[in-house]
């Protein structure tokens, strides 16, 4: 069986080449004799897996020597919790709701100090990102929080908000490594890796150096404060350092790719195949205006559930996987990763053309 077309939105397709080198990498790392599966976090073998990873992710983003980078464990949802512990000193937080996990995040802040949602596009099943030019955001808000790429309904953040300088707090789990981005726009970035880097199970963080505070919440627990990560280079306790090692190996081949210029280039080029298809179909549609479209994520349907049903079940036989949409959404959803090739979507396409063909009378 050869490997298929897998369009999940996450855990998601990775780079054919990270897979067979860290296969051949398995048994033996290196002439070390055993797997990083199998390796001290604090030997020297392992120290150079992580600073390198940590060296080339700062080279790939640009990141300011004012900011740390955390490889952490809890995936996005524990950042839902950690951000307001570490961060709402005043206890008010302001959060602009495009979609389910700005939404949980939201919810999650609530906990602990006064969360407003300050925009929403929940109005039209966030099929769009509202106007963030002018907000009322809060005069004490410790900070402002988007999901820039909203993975379940297909939007990206083309301009940031204006925060009107409160620190911007960003969930981009879903288009970490898609396309270049200005980390001194933000106070924190951060995304759990199954999107677009590497194995579930890390969280990478990139956060502000004076945010990084021994004033928490009380009952923070240490495991939960930023401050105790920085100071360890992430290695306080045991990090996921299997994990972290295919996270590198996907730095260096971005990097061998040409970089973020490079992928932002390939990435709207895979894009525009699918989108102008959906443009010009009269079966399938896009569910997104068209200005806010991902280029990461994009959800499609046909107006008719057992058409959309028969589609996803069809393509699966052919080889095209995790097509159908997430359960609140319906339909379909294609999911383009850096790691998807091109033809990839170029197959993904001729199949619906001819699935169209063969469904219209
Ligand atoms: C998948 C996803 C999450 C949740 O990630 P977990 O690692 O499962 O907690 C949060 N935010 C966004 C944008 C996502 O796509």
């Amino acid at each position: 069986m050869g490997r298929v077309y897998n369009f999940s939105a996450g855990p998601a397709v990775l780079p054919e080449e990270v897979l067979k080198e860290a296969a051949e990498e398995m048994l033996d790392y290196k002439g070390t004799g055993m797997s990083v599966m199998e390796m001290s976090h604090r030997s020297k073998a392992y120290e150079e897996i992580i600073q390198t990873a940590e060296k080339n992710l700062r080279e790939l983003m640009n990141i300011p020597d004012n900011y740390k980078v955390l490889f952490l464990q809890g995936g996005a949802s524990q950042q839902f919790a950690m951000i307001p512990m570490n961060l709402m000193k005043n206890k008010v937080a302001d959060y602009i709701i495009t979609g389910q996990w700005a939404k949980k995040a939201y919810q999650e802040a609530q906990i602990y100090g006064k969360a407003n949602a300050i925009a929403s596009s929940a109005d039209k099943t966030f099929s769009y990102i509202p106007d963030c030019s002018d907000l009322p955001i809060s005069d004490d808000a410790d900070y402002v929080y988007i999901c820039e790429n909203n993975t379940i309904y297909g939007t990206k953040f083309k301009t940031l908000p204006n925060t009107k300088g409160k620190t911007l707090v960003a969930d981009v789990s879903s288009c970490f490594l898609s396309e270049p981005v200005d980390v001194t726009k933000y106070g924190v970035i951060y995304g759990g890796v199954q999107k677009n880097i590497g194995p579930a199970g890390v969280v990478i963080v990139i956060i502000r150096e004076d945010l990084i505070t021994e004033d928490t919440l009380p009952g923070t627990p240490t495991m939960l404060k930023y401050k105790i990560h920085a100071d360890n280079a992430s290695l306080y306790n045991t990090p996921p350092a299997y994990g972290i090692y295919i996270c590198g190996k996907v730095f260096q081949w971005l990097k061998r790719k040409g970089g973020l210029e490079a992928m932002k280039k390939y990435n709207e080029e895979k894009a525009k195949i699918l989108y102008d298809f959906l443009d010009e179909s009269k079966m399938f549609q896009g569910t997104v205006r068209k200005e806010d479209r991902s280029l990461m994520n994009v959800p499609f349907v046909t107006g008719n559930e057992e058409l959309d049903a028969k589609f996803v079940k069809e393509a699966k036989a052919a080889g095209f996987e995790n097509l159908k949409g997430h359960r609140t959404v319906g339909g379909m959803r294609a999911s383009i990763y850096n790691a998807m090739p091109k033809e990839g979507v170029e197959a993904l396409v001729a199949f619906m053309k001819k699935f169209e063909a063969e469904n219209t009378k």
